[in-house]
């Protein structure tokens, strides 16, 4: 397949589209590809079978230090199995980088609805922890939601994928392309980039199995914090996928007397501590993965099974260090630095405490092992890439959970779409014309 094209966006998640839908809807002649399909309406989209056939490697990835990803490779990207948590972008971004998202965060917060739940919405056992925690001291709040209150009767349990369409995805904002005439490809994974005389020439890849070819002056690559990196070091872009953060996440669980969180939204209620690094935030993992989940911290965890209705759970995220980073066959190393240990040991220590006033038994309470749900910081902004996401290629930009200069340690979709809706004004003001 031979194409011609004005823009070419690669990855369909919220950075890719987001720029999609602008660009379509100012009239510019766009190609979405793909490389995963569009599995939306397909009767095991949301159900632990279909997480197993849209994740990468059946969601059996992991770093070389052994952290779990979860990494949905489908329209919509990631947002397609995420928690529907929002939150705005760090302040730092604007104070340290000079980028800021403001306006267009602001805009797509009253586009999309994005507030909290209702309080009757945020679940009893998840509340009951909030109030823990604020009873010690901690100023836990409700948390942001890419969610529809009013279609929320089916309890948003949804962590493989949501069936009643509550929660926003990114799907959604490819539909919006589409309709306004963008050309979607799906199956279709870019591999190798058209470079000349340090211009973008266009992109090339495989079509279920078909070599295929799009001549674009324009390419933004919006392929994920993993798919990004491998893109540009096939192209040699050395410097690429040298370091990462990952916002390393893990879960202290115990277990009460009373129903726990896990019949509830997931992460309803979430802290911050900006100086030592971290987040946390209710969250346990749905009853079918918990058995998983526990058994790669040792064989006796898988046997706490029984009491997952009663258990409580608070998820840890730190700010990690830039470290590791992912080689061109896709092998990714993420090493914890002592600060992070120190980060990671400080949150767990605090959510212990609230478990424990929330109602858990101390002699329940555990750690899980450690995972990564954030794969991101790939293709620095102001660093390997200028302010407008642009690399050393002209025409040739980045948008997606790569171009994060550090660890956002929060939400990222909304930083992503702000992101997005930033470099759809630059291209269509001063390089589209
Ligand atoms: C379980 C889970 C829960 C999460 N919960 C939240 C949450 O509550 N709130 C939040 O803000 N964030 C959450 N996240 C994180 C968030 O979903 C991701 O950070 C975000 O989707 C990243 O967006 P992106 O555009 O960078 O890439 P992605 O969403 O990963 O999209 C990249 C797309 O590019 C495609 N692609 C990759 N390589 C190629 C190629 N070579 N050619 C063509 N296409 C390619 C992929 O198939 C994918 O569809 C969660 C993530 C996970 C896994």
């Amino acid at each position: 397949m031979k194409k011609q094209t004005e823009v070419v966006v690669v990855g369909s998640g919220p950075g890719g589209a987001s720029v999609a839908r602008q660009l379509a809807r100012a009239g510019k002649k766009v190609i979405l590809l793909e490389r995963g399909r569009d599995h939306r309406r397909a009767p095991y989209y949301g159900t632990p079978l279909g997480a197993l056939i849209y994740s990468d490697r059946f969601s059996f990835l992991f770093t070389k230090e052994g952290l779990n990803i979860i990494r949905p490779l489908m329209v919509g990207g990631a947002t397609s199995m995420y928690c529907g948590s929002a939150a705005r972008p760090p302040a730092w971004l604007k104070e340290k980088y000079h980028i800021d998202l403001g306006q267009y965060v602001e805009e797509t917060i009253a586009e999309i609805g994005i507030a909290p739940l209702p309080p009757e919405q945020r679940g009893v056992a998840s509340t009951r922890i909030a109030e823990a925690a604020l009873d010690l001291g901690y100023n836990w709040e409700p948390l942001l939601k890419f969610m529809r209150p009013k279609r929320l009767d089916c309890g948003a349990k949804c962590m493989y994928g949501c069936r009643c369409g509550a929660k926003w995805n990114a799907g959604e904002w490819v539909d919006d392309a589409v309709a306004a005439g963008c050309e979607l490809i799906t199956q279709a994974r870019v591999d190798e980039l058209i470079i000349e005389r340090d211009q973008i020439g266009g992109v090339r890849g495989t079509l279920r199995g078909q070599a295929f070819e799009i001549e674009s002056k324009i390419v933004v690559l919006a392929a994920g914090g993993i798919g990004t990196p491998m893109i540009l070091q096939h192209a040699g872009f050395f410097e690429a996928g040298h370091g990462m953060t990952m916002d390393t996440t893990a879960m202290v669980y115990g277990a009460g007397k009373d129903k726990g969180i896990g019949d509830e939204p997931p992460m309803t209620w979430a802290y911050a501590d900006d100086e030592i690094g971290y987040m946390l935030s209710t969250l346990i993992d749905p009853r079918l993965l918990y058995p998983i989940i526990t058994a790669l911290k040792g064989p006796q965890y898988p046997f706490t099974w029984h009491r997952w209705g009663r258990t409580l759970g608070v998820m840890i995220k730190i700010k990690d260090d830039i470290s590791g980073g992912i080689t061109f066959e896709g092998e990714i190393s993420k090493p914890m630095s002592a600060r992070d240990q120190f980060r990671l040991n400080h949150a767990a220590i605090v959510a212990r405490k609230i478990l424990i006033r929330a109602g858990a038994d101390p002699e329940t309470i555990f750690l899980t092992p450690l995972r990564g749900t954030h794969p991101s910081g790939t293709v620095r902004v102001c660093e390997m890439l200028d302010a407008n996401l642009q690399t050393h290629t002209k025409n040739l930009f980045v948008c997606d959970a790569s171009v994060f200069p550090e660890a956002l340690d929060r939400p990222t979709v909304l930083t992503i779409l702000g992101f997005g809706k930033r470099l759809a004004e630059h291209l269509l003001k001063n390089v589209l014309g």
